[in-house]
């Protein structure tokens, strides 16, 4: 018998961070993030995209020279996804 779990349904207020500037999470690199990096271990995948508007425990910010001088461990698939680098020719639009 299959038993209906209802999912509690929390409204959480946004967080006002779009006037907070945002750094590059590299060590020792000061520079505005623009690029959000976000990544699945279990796929051996890595995203970048443009910068979240709202801060994801999951993802890294970065700046745009760290992003563009980011390189996968060996088997992972690196996808940028920005939006920025005009032909996303492996995406599929939603
Ligand atoms: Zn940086």
């Amino acid at each position: 018998m299959g038993r209906i779990r209802r999912s509690a349904i929390r409204v959480e207020p946004r967080p006002t961070v779009a006037a907070v500037s945002r750094h590059c999470s590299r060590t020792g690199c000061a520079e505005r993030a623009t690029v959000t990096l976000t990544y699945q271990y279990g796929q051996a995948q890595v995203w970048l995209d443009d910068l979240s508007r709202e801060r994801d425990p999951h993802a890294y910010d970065l700046c745009a020279r760290h992003a563009g001088r980011l390189t996968v461990p060996q088997g992972w698939l690196l996808r940028d996804r920005r939006r920025a680098l005009g032909e996303p020719s492996d995406l599929i639009a939603v």
